[in-house]
């Protein structure tokens, strides 16, 4: 009795409401990380490296020279054109986004520079329906990319998104286009994209601006690809091979040029855009 007494105790107290949210369980090895650690890691596991997402503005914070970010995104708002309605309407589920996570969609860009060179620098944003591309995010990186070529800036994108919008239909699905069409200001002034891949990079984002850079980085274990792993063993009736539309193996088949922990990303990132940018080697950098 005693000590079925004590294991209710233990229980009640350790099922707290505020206990699980200063810890949390790595997927990769089960480690319970103290949260506070693994945000001062840049949300890397200290024990075994998994990369956890990052919020779009820790991503900024990471990879923009310190107080150079200044926010062009935000202005454009979604409009539920389609009016479209599935377990619950478009437009109270963009409400409860917009709320969630302070953006009017699920980007987040603007001016910057990086290791001294200018740029702009987008960021998708995960916990904005999934980072699914719509009309907001493709037209953000239009004006972005836009931007850049008009200012002579460098153009980075960081991609974690599930792919197009599908409440948005056919409007989704010609962001592919136009963002593809707006890369290419940028070649026309020699002027460099790097496209950053991070967990997860998949669908029309992948099928679009996302793989057209430059140079193309993932972070180490992203799951990277168009239709999802499951998809594509049911249409093909085969098993998929060991680390399938993770980073690594996508970076042996030569879909991305490098693999870069987190640790490292801005330090490679400002030295590729220093090699490639026209004012890159001003500096003697
Ligand atoms: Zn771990």
């Amino acid at each position: 009795m005693a000590l079925n007494r004590l294991f209710r105790r233990r229980r009640t107290s350790g099922g707290g409401r505020d206990v699980p949210d200063l810890w949390l369980k790595c997927p990769a090895c089960e480690a319970q990380i103290y949260k506070k650690d693994l945000e001062a890691n840049l949300m890397v596991c200290p024990e075994c490296g998994y990369h956890f997402r990052m919020s779009a503005e820790n991503r900024v914070r990471l990879l923009a020279d310190e107080n150079s970010f200044a926010q062009t995104s935000g202005a454009v708002r979604p409009v539920d054109a389609l009016h479209f309605s599935d377990t619950a309407p478009y437009q109270e589920r963009l409400e409860r986004y917009q709320q969630k996570t302070g953006k009017s969609d699920a980007i987040y860009g603007g001016s910057c520079t990086i290791g001294g060179v200018p740029a702009m620098l987008f960021v998708m944003d995960y916990d904005f329906a999934g980072g699914s591309m719509g009309s907001v995010v493709g037209e953000e990186l239009t004006r972005g990319a836009e931007q850049a070529a008009s200012e002579g800036r460098a153009f980075v994108t960081v991609s974690s998104s599930g792919g197009a919008r599908m409440q948005e239909a056919a409007l989704s699905l010609m962001q592919m286009a136009k963002t593809t069409m707006a890369l290419d200001r940028l070649w026309e002034k020699r002027l460099p994209y790097v496209s950053i891949m991070a967990d997860p990079t998949t669908g029309g984002v992948t099928a679009s601006f996302a793989a057209l850079g430059d140079v193309v980085l993932a972070e180490p274990g992203a799951l990277i690809g168009f239709a999802g792993p499951r998809v594509i063993k049911q249409t093909i009736r085969q098993d998929l091979p060991e680390g399938f539309q993770r980073s690594e193996f996508l970076l042996q088949k030569g879909m991305l040029d490098q693999v870069v922990k987190r640790q490292d990303l801005k330090e490679t990132l400002a030295r590729i855009l220093r090699l490639l940018h026209p004012e890159g080697g001003r500096d003697g950098a």
